[in-house]
């Protein structure tokens, strides 16, 4: 069992809170600030009970040893901002100057100084696990995009604590992608694409027996045609995994999942030139850069009796506009109708949010690594230390 925020008493107490603030900084100043503003919620519920609040996250890979450049000012900057009180940046994250500004009564909330200075962060050292843990009461992991890695914050430290939890959007995280793996609403339609197979193997082999449909897509589903024997010119092929496609297609029959492939495609000889629209056999020259027109129905059409959706990785390379359609029609198709549809992925959420329904989507995971692996059915040392005994 893990608990939740409303499952832990924060009442007056000192609660660490581990973030993931590991945004992107161009020349001091912070250029995406999604991942903070995704977490402010759980920074919200805590500052409202707590006593003091303490925030740690790493930034960047500064290699395990101090380094300016990525220091975490430009983020107490927007943290002061959002949060409209004062953020104090402490000049470490562990040490007797860190722990006379916790020991400050007027501090309330306090950024630790990013935490991957010290190679024991990654190193999950139990000495300096103990060290971060002996400054809180309470321990709070908000970190999903940093949930798997077996690190001193995300992982060593939570088993020093009695009382810890997860945070609003790691809950959400647990929660949407759980219900996909464990109890999905049916008919459950999952839609694979982005350019490699090999990305996805893990993920196909754990879903296939869970899912009613899956439809593959993209780059990734021309080394599938090529297993089923079809013409696919010069698109993406990865040779040396067509056996490994044979394998997820014969797994699929012996499951009865249908498993559909493009039928027709958008082609072109070069990323530049004119695309033309083929049918499931594509010329020699030219290479698969979208499905097609009888593809974007099917899937769509399968997406529209789902009840409930899970989409990684574009259908085309949709960064170009001319071969954006497909993954488009995809985006509409999954908030057209009331199913639950979950988002996984960098490429997939910006590609809904280059169709505009990103509000419509029921819940974009953003965990990146964390999500393909949580996905592919494996444990999580940031989510498994937040276990505790029902
Ligand atoms: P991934 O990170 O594996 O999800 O791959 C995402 C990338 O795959 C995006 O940049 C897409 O443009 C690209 N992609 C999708 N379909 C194709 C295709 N048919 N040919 C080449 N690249 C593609």
């Amino acid at each position: 069992m893990i608990r939740g925020l409303d499952q832990l008493d924060l009442t007056g107490k000192t609660v660490f809170v581990r973030a993931d603030f590991n945004v992107p900084v161009r020349d001091g100043k912070i250029t995406e600030t999604h991942r903070i503003d995704s977490t402010l919620p759980t920074l919200r519920f805590v500052l409202a009970r707590a006593g003091k609040v303490l925030l740690a996250s790493h930034l960047g890979r500064p290699g395990g040893k101090p380094d300016a450049r990525w220091s975490l000012t430009p983020v107490r900057e927007h943290l002061e901002k959002s949060l409209a009180r004062p953020v104090a940046l402490a000049p470490d994250c562990v040490g007797p100057q860190v722990e006379a500004l916790v020991r400050d009564p007027g501090q309330k909330v306090i950024l630790l100084e990013n935490l991957r200075f010290h190679k024991e962060e990654e190193a999950n050292d139990p000495a300096f696990s103990q060290a971060l843990a002996s400054l809180a009461d309470v321990y709070v992991n908000d970190a999903f995009g940093a949930a798997h890695r077996a690190h001193a914050s995300t992982a060593g430290m939570a088993r020093f604590f009695r009382a810890k939890g997860a945070g609003l959007l790691l809950r959400r995280e647990l929660d949407y992608l759980g219900k996909a793996l464990f109890s999905p609403d049916r008919p459950f339609v999952v839609i694979l694409g982005g350019a490699k197979v090999s990305d996805k193997i893990g993920m196909l082999k754990n879903l296939v027996p869970k899912v009613d449909s899956l439809l593959i897509g993209g780059g990734m589903a021309y080394t599938f045609l090529k297993a089923r024997g079809v013409a696919v010119g010069k698109s993406l092929i990865e040779e040396e995994k067509i056996s490994l496609a044979r394998e997820i297609i014969r797994l699929a029959e012996s499951r009865r999942v249908p498993l559909l492939l493009p039928v027709d495609h958008i082609a072109a000889e070069q990323i530049t030139a004119s695309p033309i629209t083929t049918g499931a056999d594509i010329p020699a020259n030219y290479m698969g850069l979208d499905i097609g027109p009888k593809t974007v129905d099917r899937f769509c059409q399968e997406i529209g009796r789902a009840g409930m959706a899970l989409w990684n990785g574009p259908v085309g390379l949709f960064e170009e506009e001319k071969f954006s359609r497909g993954t488009r029609s995809v985006a509409q198709a999954l908030v057209e109708h009331g199913a639950i549809s979950i988002v996984a992925g960098g490429d997939t959420v910006a590609a809904v949010a280059q169709a505009g329904v990103e509000d419509k989507i029921t819940h974009l995971s953003t965990g990146g690594g964390a999500t393909l692996e949580f996905l592919e059915g494996k444990i999580l040392p940031g989510i498994q230390a937040l276990e505790e005994e029902p």
